[in-house]
């Protein structure tokens, strides 16, 4: 008996360590997806310092650095939920369209 009983409070053991390990990760996962929506300063952008009496913040970005591309790329938006590479994208794409509904000849922009 005194066997099955070490290998039962063995396996609980494994179990609360397993079980924390869980938890301490969906924990940061959370926490991470959570700075990730919120405004987070871009890591190669310089501080915003416009302003010598400012204290470098988060508070103090702009509004247009707060969001990010709706790709999921991490970079700022610059219009209509993208960033300037997606932006500019989104925008060949719908010209090369246009022009192919107006009988022009040209063709889509290879992606
Ligand atoms: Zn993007």
């Amino acid at each position: 008996m005194t066997a099955i009983r070490e290998s039962v409070e063995e396996l609980a053991d494994r179990l609360a360590l397993a079980v924390s390990e869980l938890v301490t990760r969906k924990i940061i996962s959370t926490v991470s997806e959570s700075i990730r929506t919120a405004d987070v300063p871009i890591p190669h952008s310089p501080p915003a310092t416009n302003g010598s009496h400012k204290r470098p913040g988060r508070k103090a970005l702009p509004p247009e650095l707060k969001k990010l591309c709706s790709k999921g790329d991490g970079k700022p938006v610059l219009a209509k939920g993208l960033c300037r590479a997606d932006y500019y994208a989104a925008r060949r794409k719908l010209k090369a369209r246009e022009a192919l509904k107006n009988g022009g000849a040209v063709t889509p922009p290879q992606t």
